[in-house]
């Protein structure tokens, strides 16, 4: 098992992690990342991306292999393997148990994004992939031609409200009040499109169906009066929850289990357990935002691994001086 110890173990591999791999393997720190799907996280799950430097448009699925190519030309692993936890030893070394066995390193970077947020209501579960989905670019291309309802107010709603109008003959978004959470820029472009109308101050009761999706059971907030609405599927984009339950002892979080780690090094409240992407709490969550945190991460993590070979991992429990000594910033 002896080639399986790194000194940074990077678990995820959206945009985050995939720069944390590009970042360590250029300062030739031995690192893995281990991924339990195909490199490229929420890329592979979006249709364009227009707000990435460097490109006026890209698809995600062209950026994903792009991004996994100059992560792994610079000597880090990757390994395809499902995380289920990464256990804290007394020394601080890191053991991340996968369904493919375990690796070691002191120093984790969690970048293991998050999943669709469900609605909860009856129906939902029963006619996955028969009518609710949670992935537009997936799944819109089945829905040639029918009505189709969105539900949620915020960019990704929205931006896949507008994706859907390629294929359906009305897109619907359901929010179930008046302001909306989504970029002005992107609202422009869906009030003005003749294919979406909007559904306000509702909230689905029910997802209803034969065997597909026919209708949703809807409750106006203000009247409480009720409304069986015809849609040949539903597109749910009401946010996600964060994938930081992989940690085997406490992890300092926001209310919305996203990490909350240090501004300097993104280090968590657990001594060379660092966090970067959607998983840490912060006020958007972009790709931009995230292989700019993984960078910052990746600087610091590497640092932090010096210390721990060197024995003076016990002062990491204050992250900025374990992570960032003078002289220490890099250009
Ligand atoms: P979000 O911004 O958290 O919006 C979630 C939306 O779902 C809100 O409108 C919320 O309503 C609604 N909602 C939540 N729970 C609900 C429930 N139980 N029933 C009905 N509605 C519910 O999530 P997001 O749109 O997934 O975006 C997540 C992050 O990714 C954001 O930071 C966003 O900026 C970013 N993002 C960016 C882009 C882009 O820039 N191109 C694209 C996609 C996502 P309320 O407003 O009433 O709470």
């Amino acid at each position: 098992m002896e080639e399986r110890t790194y000194d940074i173990a990077i678990i995820g591999g959206g945009p985050a992690g995939l720069t944390a791999a590009l970042y360590a393997g250029r300062s030739k720190v031995r690192t893995v990342l281990l991924e339990g799907k195909a490199p490229g996280g929420q890329l592979l799950n979006t249709e364009l991306i227009e707000d990435y430097p460097g490109y006026l448009s890209i698809t995600g699925g062209d950026l994903a292999v792009q991004m996994t190519e100059q992560a792994t030309h610079f000597g880090a692993d990757l390994v395809i393997a499902q995380v289920n936890q990464i256990r804290v030893e007394p020394d601080g070394m890191k053991v991340i148990e996968t369904d493919e066995g375990e690796w070691r390193a002191p120093a984790v970077i969690v970048t293991a994004g998050g999943n669709p947020r469900k609605l909860g209501v009856p129906g939902e579960e029963e006619f996955a992939g028969r009518g609710v989905s949670y992935c537009a670019v997936c799944d819109g291309a089945f829905f040639q031609g029918e009505h189709l309802a969105v539900i949620g107010g915020g960019d990704a709603a929205v931006e896949e409200a507008l994706f859907l109008t390629r294929y359906a003959s009305k897109v619907s978004i359901i929010h179930r009040r008046e302001e909306f959470r989504a970029q002005p820029i992107l609202m422009e472009e869906a009030r003005t499109n003749p294919k979406i109308s909007f559904v306000l101050n509702v909230v689905v009761e029910s997802i209803v169906g034969d065997g597909r999706v026919t209708h949703l059971a809807l409750r106006d907030v203000n009247t409480e009066e009720g409304t069986d609405y015809v849609v040949g599927g539903v597109f749910i984009f009401i946010g996600f929850i964060p994938n930081t339950g992989l940690v085997d002892r406490h992890v300092e979080h926001d209310p919305g289990g996203y990490y909350t780690t240090d501004p300097m090094t993104m280090m968590t409240s657990v001594p060379g357990l660092f966090a970067a992407g959607d998983v840490r709490a912060q006020l958007t969550r972009q790709v931009t935002t995230a292989v700019g945190d993984a960078t910052t991460a990746t600087i610091a993590a590497s640092k932090w691994v010096e210390d721990w070979h060197k024995g003076r991992a016990g002062a990491a429990t204050e992250p900025l001086t374990a992570a960032v000594r003078e002289g220490d910033r890099v250009a």
